[in-house]
């Protein structure tokens, strides 16, 4: 193979949408995979360069997210890879992350890290919101903790940090 032609394929493979996660989410979500994709170009088009790889420098935490997902990635996963750098890219978006994703709901991005991260999954023992879950075990590994409060139950940011009531 050409080495021009290699350098095109492994920068394909490489990028925030590669081709292998194209084929992940039409597995998973059939036709819905091209509003998914679609959604999620609206949101970060401006943020992809032209070889369909570049972090802003805002988003400092990428290459954290992403080593927290790569460390639990399921290897025999087709495309678990590719997803931990497209989960990872997408932290920066203001909104929710399955919203940022593109996802039709917030279960299925539950069930896609089910499938891809297992071991971070079971850790969500709370079901906290999955941004705030990958920021808390960033924090966790660092020996920090930003929470206002020693125990969730009593905490004013409950409400940001998971989607059910706190329990009574
Ligand atoms: S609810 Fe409060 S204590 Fe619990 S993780 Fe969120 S910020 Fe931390």
């Amino acid at each position: 193979m050409p080495a021009a032609l290699a350098r095109t394929r492994a920068g394909a493979e490489s990028a925030i949408f590669p081709p292998v996660l194209s084929r992940v989410l039409r597995q998973r979500f059939g036709r819905g995979a091209i509003a998914i994709e679609a959604r999620w170009r609206l949101r970060f088009a401006m943020h992809i360069g032209p070889d369909g790889w570049s972090v802003p420098e805002r988003h400092e935490e990428y290459q954290d997210v992403l080593q927290l997902l790569l460390d639990h990635a399921d290897a025999r996963v087709e495309g678990s890879a590719a997803v931990a750098r497209w989960i990872a890219f997408s932290c920066m978006g203001e909104d929710h992350l399955w919203e940022d994703l593109g996802l039709p709901e917030r279960p299925a991005l539950g069930a896609l890290i089910a499938d891809c991260f297992p071991a971070l999954h079971a850790l969500n023992v709370g079901n906290m919101r999955w941004k705030r879950f990958f920021y808390k075990q960033l924090c966790a590994r660092a020996g920090l903790s930003l929470c206002r409060s020693p125990s969730c139950a009593d905490c004013s940011e409950y409400r940001v940090c998971f989607e059910a009531p706190p329990p009574l």
